[in-house]
């Protein structure tokens, strides 16, 4: 092959800025060597929880198992893909999902560069990609281990760039095609990219208008991207794509190309292309509009968003620190970006991804990385530009474009150093999922947390009631309730709520909306708030169609009061009951008997009593727990006053203090991994370690 010195040159900074983007993102591996409780499999464990999600489904795909309602995603496109890398490659599974994203979010390098190239200035495009590459969010949402959509979601896009540059620049008919299938590589990856890909269709549209109008090219790509952008299968869309290809390559057929247009503009209406819009729309104005409906039962669930701090303005220095790195950079990136734009008309078509980037002001953090690309080569445009101002000779410009280059860098360097990003779960958590997946079946269910969801199934290959894609306020309650409340009753719901969960699969839409609902009415209440009073009494459970696990991390320590708050509401009014006391810290002072514990909390331990503020209450009881020598848990607890509240419970040897009420005391939680104490005819012991309680239902 005989390339030329452009496209050697290219080559060249293609490799170099890859490889550095992917040097930089195994500072974490550096920093991290050999630290065991991140390590399973001799591997370093993934740090993103929805990872979990799709490592779930590449372990299936590869494994062949295929379960109804088990929501493992077998047909999403990173699970697809992680299961061909896992087959391709010579290595470990964990290795794989491990490293994915340093590999293909470093791709970013090459429509970068290729931009630059239709631009002819290389060296803008070099510089581009080694900021874009590892600017700050884009670091963040791409590290090593970030094993997530993010990995391409900003690739795919950027790519699409490039070849609506290239195509609009070049009139080429490869480009054509090629943008096309970016669009359809990219709704594969990201059904959601869609509104991106719409702003696109708008920034061609409005070009075509006021600079090109008589230009047959331009409308063949707009009929393509619309055939590409169709609301129905990818495969189909991928055979039309083909087909108009090929007429639009034979001239013979341009007189037809405003009916091909038509055709394309109906097809994509009629195919609800524009549903998506809708969607969204009425998203926004009906988001305050309905809560969970029984059939004739309006029941008020506690709203997750409630929990999520409400997603404000965010200060324009972390903003700008996101998408470039420094305040500085980022301002200059704008200046640059204005420049470029009235250099190369072309830039125009990076607004939409300039746009989604800035929506992250307004809108929530992740929106950033959107931005990073565009800012990047409109930096690195203002560096090569001015320093041809600033001097003649070749040799001072390169030294200038180093430095400052260096400059922008480092912002960036220091805080990817600084980033140290724990995995999700520890080695001594995941060793007790891996025993659990020996004794529990597929089929069974293990109820905790919906943090906890997807890492559990992954791990000990389960089922479970909640994850990080299934938590709204109705399916949230029951597992609250479980955790929350005393066991008897727990014990009861588990089996309900996993039962009447099979139920509702099984029942295809004749449901009532949430299982409490539906439970309700099952069993002849009116009112749900009287048939959670009735699981006091007896009741006549469901047939057990399979076993129930608890997993009862230590780690949910600090998040009782949220997992409590789902179930703490009266159904009827949505209102709120009393905040339940609970207080931990790990952080106390033992002096003369006083232990002051924080937050103006202290514990006297010569008259047993407990001061909150300035108010003094008499102790219930003080609880202390501790590992013997053969690393059994011993629990002694001490009754002082039967008519206080509150209790205080030392764990010894998590250097952890509780302060509690009657009923976070009472509650299965606090009961079975604090104190171990279960009632053991309702549960079974599986799996006691000091950071993770496993046990079984017996009901
Ligand atoms: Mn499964």
């Amino acid at each position: 092959m005989n390339l030329t010195k452009q496209t050697k040159l290219t080559l060249v900074y293609i490799g170099l800025a890859f490889l550095f983007s992917v040097a930089i993102r195994m500072i974490w591996i550096y920093q991290f060597n050999g630290y065991e409780p991140f390590i399973f499999n001799n591997q370093f464990m993934i740090n993103t929880n929805d990872g979990y999600y799709f490592a779930e489904g590449a372990r299936d795909i590869l494994s062949g198992v295929s379960q109804s309602n088990d929501r493992s995603p077998l047909t999403s496109a990173t699970s697809i893909l992680t299961a061909f890398f896992v087959k391709l490659l010579p290595f470990s599974f964990e290795s794989v999902i491990l490293y994915m994203p340093v590999f293909l979010s470093s791709l970013i390098v090459i429509p970068i560069i290729l931009i630059a190239k239709n631009l002819q200035n290389l060296e803008m495009g070099f510089i581009a990609a080694l900021v874009g590459s590892v600017a700050w969010s884009y670091y963040n949402r791409t590290m090593v281990g970030y094993y997530d959509t993010d990995m391409l979601n900003v690739v795919l896009p950027t790519f699409l760039l490039w070849s609506i540059i290239w195509a609009v620049n070049t009139n080429e008919d490869k480009y054509l095609l090629i943008t096309a299938l970016d669009i359809l590589v990219y709704r594969w990856w990201y059904p959601a990219s869609y509104s991106l890909e719409f702003a696109f269709i708008g920034m061609i549209v409005l070009y075509t208008l006021l600079w090109d109008r008589k230009n047959l090219y331009n409308y063949k790509l707009l009929a393509l991207m619309l055939f590409a952008m169709m609301n129905l299968d990818g495969s189909i869309r991928l055979v039309m794509v083909l087909g108009v290809f090929y007429i639009f390559k034979q001239e013979k057929f341009n007189k037809y190309i405003y009916y091909i247009l038509g055709l394309s503009i109906a097809a994509f209406l009629l195919t609800g292309g524009l549903s998506p819009i809708w969607a969204k729309l009425q998203g926004y104005i009906f988001a305050r509009g309905s809560s969970a409906l029984g059939e004739n039962m309006a029941l008020h669930f506690y709203s997750v968003v409630q929990t999520v701090r409400e997603a404000g303005k965010i200060p324009f220095e972390t903003f700008a620190n996101r998408i470039s790195g420094h305040p500085i950079t980022f301002v200059l990136s704008l200046v640059g970006y204005v420049w470029l734009v009235l250099k190369h008309r072309v830039m125009l078509f990076a607004l939409p991804l300039l746009g989604l980037g800035f929506l992250a002001y307004e809108g929530g953090l992740r929106f950033t990385v959107y931005a990073v690309p565009v800012m990047a080569l409109s930096i690195a445009f203002l560096f090569t530009q001015s320093v041809e101002y600033l001097s003649d000779k070749k040799s001072v410009q390169r030294v200038l474009l180093t430095l400052l280059s260096l400059l922008v860098l480092l912002p960036n360097i220091y805080h990817i150093y600084g980033y140290r990003v724990p995995t999700v779960f520890k080695q001594d958590e995941v060793k007790v999922l891996e025993q659990l997946k020996s004794i529990a079946s597929r089929e069974d269910y293990v109820i905790s947390w919906w943090d906890y969801g997807y890492p559990i199934r992954y791990y000990a290959d389960v089922k479970t009631l909640v994850d990080g894609g299934k938590h709204s306020g109705g399916v949230n309650f029951p597992v609250s309730f479980i955790l929350t409340n005393p066991q008897e009753v727990a014990a009861k719901m588990a089996r309900l709520d996993v039962e009447y969960t099979q139920k509702r699969f099984l029942a295809k839409g004749n449901f009532a909306s949430s299982n409490i609902a539906q439970m309700s009415k099952d069993y002849g209440y009116d009112d749900s708030n009287d048939f959670l009073t009735s699981l006091e009494m007896e009741i006549r459970l469901p047939q057990k169609t399979r076993d129930i696990y608890l997993y009862l991390p230590y780690r949910m320590m600090d998040i009782y009061p949220t997992v409590k708050v789902f179930s703490n509401l009266d159904l009827n009014s949505g209102v709120e009951y009393k905040r339940p006391l609970f207080y931990v810290t790990r952080n106390f002072k033992n002096n003369n008997g006083m232990v002051h514990l924080g937050n103006n909390i202290s514990l006297n331990l010569k008259d047993s009593s407990i001061s909150i503020g300035r108010s003094k209450q008499p102790l219930r009881r003080f609880t202390s727990t501790q590992y013997d020598q053969k690393g059994k848990l011993q629990v002694q607890e001490k009754l002082m006053n039967f008519n206080a509240q509150i209790s205080v419970i030392y764990m010894k040897n998590y250097n952890t203090f509780l302060v509690v009420d009657e009923q976070t005391y009472n509650s299965t939680y606090i009961q079975m991994m604090a104190l171990e104490r279960y009632d053991e005819k309702l549960f079974e012991q599986v799996l006691l370690t000091p950071h993770v309680k496993v046990y079984k239902l017996k009901i």
